[in-house]
């Protein structure tokens, strides 16, 4: 092609229209704003969910040894061997599920990348699919992609539980999939062995798919269990269970996750997993099979770890303002604030940022409709070194 040609194509008079979004009411998520008004204001960033500590050692030196020994082509499709076989074995050490890691487990790009192809596969146009508010972020967004109806149903009370007689009367014929997240963002309840027995019931004779959004699997307190999807035959059957290494591990710079589901929900999910990312990075999946392996011990600590981060900040913030119900689990806190202001949490949340330098999440912005919020409260990342929450805590007791 002579370069006339390509300069008459891309010239600077050249302007492409913009394209017609498919998701027009769509703007920048709440994590990238904060955490970037956080860094503009040199506020301490408590808002998007990250730990300021690093990963462990061993496993840096894992990683950093198969990205000097030429493990640097494509990995196959579904994930390596290894890190399928590890993960197969934590799920039946954990969970008493025993899954077959060639036709069960598939490594992602993250929780990111799982959700989007297991709501992918199965949600198709005019579908219902029942989420709970406040809701993670990606949800409603990515079920809208595949022509499907978000039901937003709110968490009720201060414990943020799940209102069963609503779920029930949402429930019809097109309800094709619920996403279930527990330990949940950005709340911090968990679910209990009763809220595994209403959901049982409610789905046991449909065709009703359900999505376990757990990649806070290892942070549930107060010996609390977890009640993974994958602890209960009848539910795993119609499930797609997603964790991801970035939580487990302090990386959730690496984007690297999994789904654990039947063959027969397995099989759907790779026809989109190959074509949304094909595959993920090779050194890194082969460094975290090597510390799975090895150190199965990490992922039992870390309910300890973070709870003693959970009861230090709570114990510093006790002297404040706030009114504060310890998390049940994940790395965030609520606090309310309604003691202290009566302002919008998203007005709020930027202000703090800004006059007093400490960044936080609204999470009125979790719902589908932040008028149906009936909370003033901000949420608070706690994985972050003592010195951090200590420096944190002294400005919000000022309050
Ligand atoms: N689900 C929930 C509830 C999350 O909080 C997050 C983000 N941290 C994700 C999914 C996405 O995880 P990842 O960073 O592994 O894509
Ligand atoms: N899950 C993280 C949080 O809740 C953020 C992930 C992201 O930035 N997309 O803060």
């Amino acid at each position: 092609m002579s370069s006339t040609l390509v300069n008459a194509a891309v010239g600077p008079s050249a302007v492409a229209p913009s394209p017609v979004s498919k998701l027009p009411d769509v703007g920048t998520t709440i994590f990238t704003t904060m955490s970037a008004l956080a860094q503009t204001h040199g506020a301490i960033n408590l808002s998007q969910g990250f730990p300021d500590f690093d990963g462990p050692p061993e496993l840096l030196e894992r990683v950093n040894y198969y990205l000097t020994h030429g493990f640097n082509q494509y990995p196959p499709m579904m994930g390596v061997a290894p890190l399928r076989q590890a993960i197969a074995q934590k799920v039946e050490d954990l969970y008493a599920l025993k899954c077959d890691p060639d036709s069960e487990i598939t490594v992602t790009a993250g929780a990111t990348e799982a959700l989007f192809c297991a709501i992918a596969s199965v949600v198709h146009a005019g579908d219902e699919v029942i989420v709970f508010d406040p809701a993670y972020d990606s949800y409603d967004p990515v079920i809208r992609l595949q022509g499907g109806v978000a039901v937003h149903i709110p968490l009720t009370g201060p414990a943020f539980g799940v209102d069963w007689q609503r779920v029930k009367d949402a429930i019809n014929e097109r309800t094709r999939l619920i996403i279930i997240n527990t330990p949940h963002n950005p709340t911090g309840s968990v679910w209990s062995e009763d809220d595994i027995h209403q959901l049982r019931e409610l789905v046991s004779d449909t065709n009703i798919y359900l999505i376990g959004d757990e990649v806070y699997e290892h942070m549930v307190f107060d010996q609390q269990g977890h009640t993974s999807l994958c602890r209960y035959d009848d539910l795993y059957a119609r499930s797609f269970v997603i964790s991801s290494f970035g939580k487990t591990y302090h990386v959730t710079g690496w984007k690297v996750g999994y789904c654990v589901a039947p063959e027969q929900l397995t099989t759907e999910f790779r026809r989109l997993h190959q074509y949304v990312t094909f595959t993920v990075n090779t050194p890194v999946q082969h460094g975290l099979a090597d510390f799975l392996q090895a150190r199965p011990e990490h992922h039992l600590q870390l309910p300890d770890f973070y709870q003693a981060k959970r009861d230090l900040f709570c114990e510093l913030l006790a002297p404040s303002q706030f009114k504060i119900r310890p998390a049940a689990g994940t790395y965030f806190q609520l606090l309310d604030y309604s003691q202290i202001t009566d302002e919008p949490d998203h007005v709020l949340a930027e202000r703090w940022t800004k006059e007093l330098g400490i960044a936080s999440i609204p999470i009125s912005v979790f719902y589908q409709d932040a008028e149906h919020c009936a909370h003033k409260a901000l949420r608070f990342c706690f994985a972050k070194d003592d010195a951090t929450l200590r420096q944190a805590a002294e400005i919000l007791c000022k309050l």
